[in-house]
């Protein structure tokens, strides 16, 4: 085997060259720098004999890899921002905080646009409520089901093949809007007739559009801890169809039945066919089941709320219990909704067990409160709440939520089927050389969750240019020209990434979860 000699001197130069290219804003060029300094440090640390230097080393190999994850969070957030600009805003009107695209993403900004610990929420600062959110989701696109009509005069949007107007579900806070056209026409109200008319039918057309609107009136104390949950839980269109996720039939079919179905067909699912208090989705890490959830909401066009347990603990101690509330009270009013609950085991622990704390003891309380309250909503008609959770841990939840938590299914590793589909997915938008069998492929990864095989390929996918860029400096880099990197994805570029990764779930976490479902599932 031929070891490539590193010197510190390059292990600097690169590192140096990765921090300038992120304080540039160059952080694709960046990350390929830290990517190879990390790389290179691997290569210094192999070489080292004497234990303390190695362990300098490995410090260093460290820090310079928690900057390389910071520009990668750093770059996702810009790509989310990006994708936020192309949501139908008001103008004036303050965006709404979306929930990160990747999973891993736990940084937001605040309003000064700094980074700031997610589990640390900002005291509830006045808001100027000269925001609407909207909310805007596609049309049902389920192949076997169909949708039936809203009834004439029914609130909510009818389906059209079109994002039109009318289907976009907005959230609109208690308080007054500013409204830009109607000020003006305030202001000048000697302008001339066609900007008379022009504002004329604009407040026609706000009208009608208001009148779709909803407001959730609540004051004081409780109106702020609205605010927060409208800004940071109500999400926007979560965007995820059926179709991208890969695999997963049967969960998806049951998600239809459990939660798709009622929504829909609210009037059938009634008495003995009432719809499921709640559904937990239980399984390995990186499975999709927070792919689901937001699919879920896409498909029912229904308005979102995504939960994080620790949001509900950790965040704004003290006002956990009425945040649960008003939760619930704003689902409701914004029904048909649907609450998901990521991590509820973090948020129901066992009773008494030694994690459990007194606050948290009291959050559980009133989520089950919460629960039970929402079967006797469900009767209503268009009024449906559904409490979709989420558990990696599901021998940790509390008796009392699992019994509420009545559908219990299993989201499962991907079959062989299911890591080809992924495969797909994830390489769709990069070449791949004519010997790559993805079949074989798939195989290699039998026992890699979604998560794991979406790494593998992100992997596969940068090896080429990688070792194209090795050992070039900035200016030779950006004089490579495009088709030079942009190769195509070699068998040889997945069994250097396959080296790279492994697999992230151990067999006995399947077995636990088989013994766990062979107990308490239900699907
Ligand atoms: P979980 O909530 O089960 O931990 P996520 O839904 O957050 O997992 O999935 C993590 C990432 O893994 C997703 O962003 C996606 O890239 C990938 N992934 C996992 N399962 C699937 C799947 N079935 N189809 C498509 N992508 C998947």
């Amino acid at each position: 085997m031929v070891v490539m000699v590193v010197t510190v001197k390059e292990i600097c130069d690169n590192v140096t060259l990765a921090r300038e290219m992120a304080m540039l804003g160059n952080y694709e060029s960046a990350e390929v720098y830290y990517e190879g300094s990390i790389q290179m440090i691997s290569r210094l640390i192999l070489m080292i004999p004497e234990p303390l230097r190695k362990n300098k080393w490995q410090q260093v190999q460290k820090k310079v890899a928690s900057e390389y994850n910071e520009i990668k969070v750093l770059k996702s957030m810009l790509q989310t921002l990006r994708l936020e600009t192309n949501v139908e805003v008001p103008i004036g009107a303050r965006r709404l905080r979306d929930e990160p695209v990747h999973d891993s993403l736990d940084l937001q900004e605040d309003t000064f646009g700094a980074p700031h610990d997610p589990d640390v929420w900002p005291p509830p600062t006045p808001v100027d409520h000269g925001y609407m959110q909207r909310n805007s989701f596609s049309k049902p696109r389920l192949s076997n089901l169909k949708k039936p009509e809203p009834k004439k005069g029914a609130s909510r949007a009818s389906s059209s093949n079109t994002t039109r107007r009318s289907d976009v579900r907005s959230i609109k806070t208690g308080k007054k809007e500013d409204r830009p056209s109607s000020s003006k026409s305030e202001r000048n109200p000697e302008g001339k007739a066609d900007k008379e008319k022009d504002v004329d039918s604009n407040e026609k057309n706000d009208k009608a559009e208001t009148e779709e609107e909803k407001k959730f009136e609540c004051h004081g104390m409780e109106r702020e801890l609205a605010d927060v949950l409208e800004r940071d839980i109500v999400q926007k269109n979560p965007n995820i169809h059926w179709d991208d996720i890969a695999d997963l039939h049967e969960a998806k079919r049951l998600l239809e039945e459990a939660v798709v179905l009622p929504m829909w067909m609210p009037e059938f699912f009634k008495g003995i066919r009432r719809p499921w208090k709640g559904v937990l989705m239980v399984g390995p890490p990186g499975t999709g089941k927070t792919m689901l959830a937001k699919a879920v909401a896409t498909e029912c066009g229904t308005t979102f709320f995504n939960v994080s347990s620790s949001t509900l603990t950790s965040k704004y101690r003290g006002e956990s219990e009425k945040m649960v509330r008003l939760l619930f009270e704003m689902a409701r009013f914004y029904a048909p909704s649907t609450i998901f609950i990521d991590e509820i085991d973090s948020l129901c622990s066992r009773r008494g067990s030694e994690s459990e704390h007194e606050a948290s003891r009291r959050v559980k309380s009133e989520l089950l409160v919460q629960m039970d309250g929402i079967t006797a909503n469900n009767d209503e008609p268009g009024k449906v709440v559904m409490v979709l959770a989420a558990t990696n841990f599901p021998w940790d939840i509390d008796e009392a939520l699992r019994r509420r938590l009545e559908k219990r299914i299993y989201i499962p590793l991907p079959t062989q089927e299911g890591r080809e589909a992924l495969l797909k997915i994830n390489l769709r938008e990069v070449k791949l050389d004519p010997d790559v069998n993805l079949s074989e492929i798939a195989e290699k990864l039998d026992g890699f969750s979604g998560a794991d095989i979406t790494n593998v390929c992100r992997d596969a996918s940068m090896m080429s240019m990688r070792r194209k860029i090795y050992g070039l400096k900035p200016d030779q880099i950006k004089q490579l020209p495009k088709e030079e990197l942009d190769l195509p994805v070699t068998n040889r570029d997945f069994e250097e990434a396959l080296l790279k990764n492994n697999k992230s779930v151990s067999k006995d976490d399947l077995d636990k979860y088989e013994k766990w479902m062979n107990e308490f599932g239900s699907s």
